[in-house]
């Protein structure tokens, strides 16, 4: 490796090593040890990965383990192999740092809401998140809606990471994210089982997942419409009807 190389692995462990310790504290666990590597193409991540990836979007990647991984395109890469820009690598480090210290405390990768949505709230992407409120309202119970591999995959497109996150962001705003810690390490992190889960979130909480979800969508829907007011409204020619 000569030294520029050096200096950009540093600049992005620095940032990692930052990150691992503000979310290590979140969750009150020790900062868990990890390597990372930055992949120069494609086919260097897929080998550090040891699977094969294509998707366009996927720049960065957890892997548990002894030691635990963390993958990233390098920034000369990025641009080329998907559709993410240089700027978005420091975003994508977090996401993939908080993966990296939420699976201390909860290994398990069902419910998919959980897992992301801890992450992008953790990473700080969830004040650009597009989603797709009506997709969310009308196809199944959010946030059960999100809970395997497959409606996850399904629902990606719609703005799953997004609204997720958002979620995630509304439980913790309550009191701090005292509950969704307590919640979190009082869940057994063997084999999800939805109805255990549930019984769970709703001793700690108070009050069902379902019922909270449903006030955290009514508040989104509050929250999409006054933005397309102000779109209205700063519209030159529109009449200001809201
Ligand atoms: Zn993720």
């Amino acid at each position: 490796m000569d030294n520029s190389e050096k200096i950009i692995l540093n600049k992005f462990l620095k940032i990692a090593n930052l990150e691992v310790k503000k979310f290590a504290d979140f969750f009150k666990v020790p900062p868990p040890f990890f390597k990372l590597k930055l992949a120069r193409n494609r086919d260097e991540f897929n080998r550090l990965a040891k699977i094969e990836t294509s998707e366009p979007w996927l720049a960065g990647m957890f892997l548990a383990g002894k030691p635990a991984k963390i993958i990233l395109l390098h920034p000369v890469a990025v641009e080329k192999e998907g559709i993410h820009f240089k700027e978005d690598l420091e975003k994508i480090l977090k996401h993939e740092v908080a993966h990296l210290v939420f699976n201390e405390v909860y290994p398990l990768s069902q419910p998919a809401w959980l897992k992301e949505g801890v992450s992008v709230y953790l990473a700080g992407q969830t004040k650009r998140a597009n989603f797709n409120l009506k997709f969310f309202s009308e196809n199944g119970t959010f946030p059960l809606s999100l809970t395997t591999e497959e409606e996850w995959k399904r629902a990606r497109k719609f703005g799953a990471y997004g609204i997720s996150g958002k979620f995630i962001k509304f439980l913790v705003k309550r009191d701090e994210g005292e509950k969704l810690r307590f919640f979190i390490q009082k869940l057994p992190k063997e084999n999800y089982n939805k109805e255990q889960f549930l019984q769970i979130f709703k001793e700690v909480f108070k009050t069902p997942l379902v019922l909270i979800a449903q006030d955290f969508l009514k508040n989104l829907r509050k929250e999409v419409r006054k933005n397309e007011c102000r779109t209205k409204a700063r519209n030159p020619s529109g009449i200001r009807l809201c």
